[in-house]
């Protein structure tokens, strides 16, 4: 595994690091048995957030006995200086700790939300007193889409991480900004490699390539991790193979080259579909729950699978919308979820467009 020094922080963390968004989908046994061999395999580095659903309790109870192996991550997205301590306390409870590695202001994506936490009795101000109680060790943000937020938390001076979403699809949204971090001394940490795992391919259709399984998987990560800028990659792992092939990868990073970087954008071509950070559902889940119950992100992937999977595995989009309880049409276009949404998708109207794709057969 290659290891690669995060910033100021001094941290050396692995290439591949464990990110957490997607453990509330497995068991705390499937999550444990993941985690286990991640750790045996060299993945030092494990990132967590109280806004994924029990994920902070699987890791705190899988790796229990354990924190001396390994860096610890969480976030708040809490905006003001009581909601955020607050948080510390219940995530230091699930995740069994009395410290974190690094404690990082969760989704700070829009100038509101910024003013917000950097503002007198803001969640800063709570990084800080946590740091100085020495229950913190260091203090990160995570920022999405707002690039201008990004320059700012890079110059501020007040991080010592950030947390940036980078792709193959993506790479021009932000790739003005990943020189700098490191140019001011902070960790650059990427999320949302296969862009919120909408580039992996269903199981059934997966092509072996670029040195991996799943060859839009490898591509996207060996294409990531070939930029210098980068420290480290979050990935979503839910089950040991994964573990095994993503580590594989890091070992050692292996830059594609020019011929391999066109052909993976010509796999991501040939596969259809919208791909880009803000056109289509990340499978996040920060919108979630709605009031009516409606499973967003499930009727997003089940329409997409309708639209734009191959032939073989299209029926699979009618099979998760049938077993769900609610369907789109329980949708009262309240916004809750639009306001909560990282890629700023008109949800209300998206789901109207879903139900006409999923309720024609
Ligand atoms: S707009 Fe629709 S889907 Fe979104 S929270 Fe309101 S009812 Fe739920
Ligand atoms: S609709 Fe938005 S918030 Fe909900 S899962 Fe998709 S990307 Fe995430």
């Amino acid at each position: 595994m290659e290891y690669r020094t995060l910033g100021k922080t001094g941290l050396r963390v692995s290439a591949i690091s464990y990110g957490t968004l997607k453990l509330p989908r497995i068991s705390a046994e499937e999550a444990a048995r993941c985690l286990e061999r991640a750790l045996e395999l060299g993945i030092n580095f494990v990132d967590t957030a109280r806004d994924y659903g029990d994920a902070e309790s699987k890791v705190g109870r899988a790796l229990k006995g354990r924190r001396g192996e390994f860096l610890l991550a969480t976030k708040t997205s809490a905006r003001r200086y009581d909601a955020a301590m607050a948080d510390l306390d219940r995530s230091l409870q699930e995740l069994q700790t009395d410290y974190l590695d690094l404690w990082q202001l969760h989704s700070v994506s829009d100038e509101e939300s910024w003013r917000e936490v950097m503002a007198e009795g803001g969640a800063l101000q709570a990084a800080r007193r946590a740091q100085a109680q020495g229950v913190v060790r260091h203090v990160g943000i995570s920022v999405h889409r707002s690039l201008s937020v990004m320059h700012r938390a890079i110059q501020c001076g007040k991080f010592e991480t950030i947390m940036l979403c980078y792709n193959p699809i993506d790479a021009e949204n932000v790739g003005g900004v990943l020189a700098l971090p490191r140019r001011h001394g902070l960790g650059l940490i990427v999320m949302k490699a296969l862009s919120g795992g909408t580039m992996a391919y269903p199981k059934q259709a997966r092509k072996a390539g670029f040195g991996g399984r799943d060859a839009l998987v490898a591509g996207a990560l060996r294409w990531v991790l070939g930029n210098q800028n980068v420290d480290c990659v979050l990935a979503g792992m839910r089950a040991v193979h994964e573990v095994e092939e993503n580590v594989a990868l890091a070992s050692p990073v292996v830059p594609l080259t020019a011929a391999e970087r066109k052909q993976l954008l010509a796999m991501l071509g040939e596969f259809g579909g919208e791909y880009r950070y803000g056109q289509r559902c990340l499978a996040c889940g920060y919108c979630q729950p709605c009031p009516e119950g409606v499973n967003i992100p499930a009727i997003f992937l089940a329409a997409r699978m309708l639209t734009s999977y191959p032939d073989d595995v299209k029926h699979q989009g009618y099979e998760i919308y049938e077993q769900l309880d609610v369907g789109a049409e329980a949708c009262v276009e309240c916004e809750k979820c639009v306001e909560k949404c990282p890629a700023t998708l008109p949800i209300p109207a998206l789901l109207k467009e879903a139900r006409k794709v999923l309720e024609r057969g």
